[in-house]
């Protein structure tokens, strides 16, 4: 596609064109507004120019382009496959994710916050694919999600109970090279949908100071709405999940701004997945139930002003149905193109990358999707259609053929 002529530059292993390459598309959503017949130019890894064609672009004239998606809520590595010993699993993972990751590109999504993950395997992972050895979307990771002391359960890495020991564990997290700090501030999980407070208001306050000290963002788990409400008024940057939240909490997420990552779907996959998963018939029910109550409360943050962003809460093998989450968000009342907002400049926004993530514009990240059919019409266009996707300049997903 790229002329021969471009000059190569060598970084380390890798060797990218820093030619100029320019692709037609029958439209271009840029994350804001829609381009008819427009053309996308881009120079090594970043957006040059958007706007009218001229010369001999790249010809997917038969497909609207989208900014790359971006997944706020995943889990890449976790992997269904109880082969695996628990002696050097963290580097069995890490091989057996690439899997994840590759299904994750094909849905569109150029980049996830990865919200937990043991062994520091989400580290290596962001790492490989950051140095080109390993495909997948750009990872922010967020290395061991906080939890309280809970039986069952022996010490672990990202056990903390009180003030001082969440301080620590969060600093452990970023000196390890965490990009953000995931709290469990309630339980729920899997087949489990209590959601009983876990970490007090104080501990969660900790928490969100000592990551913010450091110039890094929290993302809190809850599933119930006491840690919703304590998680908001904490600071949390984003609150994932926050079921049956009252008013009070819905309109002070509104006035501080506080992202929700609702991740209504993944239940969905769970009801799906029952069989496999060895849920009882019980479970399906409390799940049917919670998925309900999840999209109502969705639906009144939605209402009143809320902020979203979307995450998936991908595990096992939902990979590739990452996006299925904004079908949630269109029965919760948004139009198609505000629930690609979520997936684009909100969730850029989210991750304070506004400004080279999650929009089509001069000098963004040259991530690009190419769908076909009209997106701002039907969601499913995004769910179900993409044909190609761009990663850094790098097309990583061809199906135009
Ligand atoms: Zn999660």
């Amino acid at each position: 596609m790229t002329p021969m002529v471009c000059p190569l530059v060598a970084v380390l292993l890798l060797s990218f064109p820093v030619c100029a390459a320019t692709y037609r598309f029958a439209a271009v959503w840029d994350g804001a507004k829609l381009w008819k017949d427009a053309c996308v130019t881009t120079q090594g890894n970043r957006i040059q120019n958007v706007g009218a064609c001229s010369g001999t672009p790249v010809d997917l004239s038969r497909y609207t382009a989208i900014p790359g998606l971006i997944d706020v809520h995943t889990h890449m590595t976790y992997v269904l496959d109880n082969r695996v010993s628990q002696a050097g699993r963290g580097a069995a993972v890490v091989y057996l994710a690439q899997d994840n990751a590759r299904k994750t590109l094909e849905t569109g999504v150029t980049t996830v916050r990865d919200l937990g993950a043991s062994e520091y395997a989400d580290i290596a992972m962001r790492d490989l694919i950051n140095g080109g050895q390993m495909a997948g979307p750009r990872m922010f990771v967020a290395g061991y999600g906080l939890q309280i002391t809970r039986g069952g359960r022996g010490p672990s890495p990202n056990t903390a109970d009180g003030v001082p020991e969440v301080m620590r564990v969060v600093r452990q997290q970023v000196g390890a090279g965490s990009d953000w700090i995931k709290m469990y501030g309630s339980t729920g999980s899997g087949r489990d949908v209590t959601g009983y407070q876990t970490f007090t208001f104080e501990e969660m306050k900790a928490a969100v100071d000592a990551a913010h000290a450091l110039g890094k963002r929290i993302a809190i788990h809850t599933y119930g709405p006491d840690g919703a409400r304590d998680a908001v008024r904490a600071g949390a940057d984003s609150v994932e999940h926050a079921t049956d939240m009252d008013d009070a909490t819905i309109a002070e997420m509104a006035r501080r701004k506080t992202f929700y990552v609702p991740t209504i779907d993944h239940n969905r996959y769970y009801v799906d997945n029952a069989r496999r998963l060895n849920y009882p018939p019980k479970a399906v029910d409390d799940l049917n139930d919670y998925i309900q109550r999840n999209l109502a409360t969705a639906r009144k943050a939605f209402a009143a002003g809320v902020r979203f962003a979307m995450g998936s809460d991908a595990v096992y093998t939902m990979f590739g149905e990452n996006t299925r989450e904004l079908g949630w968000f269109v029965k919760a009342g948004m139009t198609p193109e505000e629930a690609l907002r979520t997936a684009t400049t909100n969730a850029a926004e989210l991750m304070g990358m506004e400004n080279s993530l999650g929009a089509i514009r001069a000098g963004s990240l040259a991530d690009l999707v190419a769908v076909e059919g009209d997106p701002l019409a039907d969601i499913d266009v995004v769910i179900h259609k993409v044909r190609w996707v761009m990663k850094g300049g790098e097309v990583v997903v061809d199906k135009t053929k």
